[in-house]
């Protein structure tokens, strides 16, 4: 069955830029070729997380001040997904955690407002119906757990029920054999019965992939195995998802590096390379987990050294 899962999925994933109808819509910017591309940033709650965590080596005494914890040492974070709109596709970015865990998990990670992802999308004028695809990062629960809903009668159910569901093939054996520090992580209930409802589907690992027209994706293999950053190029400037390879604002700094990473070490080299080709490129970061600064951009600074610059909503950036 799996191999049957994985030609269907290489085809799917071969074929996909092709998908598109020849019918979109294009726009020429500075004699450029565009699709029309639009982003939303889909807000799906907050959770908590041991600051110590994810600051890393940094000690409590600098990060304390930048987020700062509550009596038990955790902090908040955002689960900010994103979506995407291009020809006849809707596709979302991450999911947030979803709403089926139990109260011992709810109680170590205090998720809330988990059902903002719907009122989100529908703001947004999207339904869970229009859903084409749902592009997951990588499948730790804060990123892939709301691909399924508990229902009100307390049934899991996709979703997004016409939607495709993406990940890669060795991320994917990845979670599905974990190693014991991310086995916490990795809830085989977030993504097996996608797999088991044949709704899964694999992306090539090949750097730079164009999943879509002007969205391409980036592999970064210091967070976990494979992890998927999609780079949308707009008219009015690209945008990097930047999901765990720099969670937040906070992550540009070299030495903030996530205790939870299983190659600290490839997250730097990662980090300093996607750094440096943000600059050149004035890329928008979108930041998945910081609570209060959806994106950001950064700039050399004097000494050379790759700071912050803007941060704001994605709208104040875009463009800006
Ligand atoms: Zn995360």
């Amino acid at each position: 069955m799996k191999n049957d899962l994985l030609k269907i999925c290489s085809l799917f994933a071969t074929d996909s830029p092709s998908i598109l109808p020849r019918s979109l819509a294009h726009r020429f910017i500075g004699g450029k070729k565009y699709t029309t591309v639009k982003l939303t940033s889909i807000h799906c709650g907050y959770f908590k997380l041991d600051g110590g965590a994810m600051f890393g080596i940094v000690p409590k005494r600098m990060w304390g001040k930048m987020n700062p914890p509550d009596e038990n040492n955790l902090c908040t974070w955002a689960l900010r997904a994103l979506l995407v709109e291009t020809g006849d596709r809707k596709i979302l970015i991450d999911t947030g955690i979803g709403n089926k865990q139990d109260e011992k998990f709810r109680s170590h990670f205090e998720p809330r407002e988990e059902g903002a992802m719907f009122a989100s999308l529908a703001t947004a004028g999207v339904s869970r119906d229009d859903i084409t695809d749902v592009f997951l990062t990588h499948l730790h629960f804060d990123h892939c757990g709301g691909a399924l809903w508990k229902n009100e009668a307390g049934e899991v159910e996709l979703s997004f029920p016409n939607a495709v569901y993406w990940s890669n093939e060795p991320h994917f054996d990845w979670a599905m054999n974990p190693n014991a520090r991310e086995k916490a992580s990795f809830l085989k209930e977030n993504f097996v019965p996608l797999f088991e409802r044949n709704r899964l589907r694999f992306l090539e690992v090949k750097d730079n992939i164009e999943f879509v027209k002007n969205f391409h994706v980036r592999f970064f293999n210091g967070h976990t195995e494979a992890l998927m950053a999609p780079l949308l190029r707009t008219p009015q400037g690209s945008v990097l998802y930047c999901a765990d390879a720099m969670p937040s604002r906070w992550h540009i700094g070299m030495p903030y590096i996530m205790a939870y990473d299983i190659r600290p070490l490839v997250t730097l080299e990662e980090k300093a390379r996607m750094l440096e080709e943000a600059v050149r490129g004035q890329y928008i970061l979108f930041f998945e987990h910081d609570p209060g600064a959806a994106c950001g951009t950064v700039r050399e600074d004097e000494t050379g050294r790759i700071v912050l610059d803007r941060t704001g909503a994605l709208k104040e950036l875009i463009g800006g």
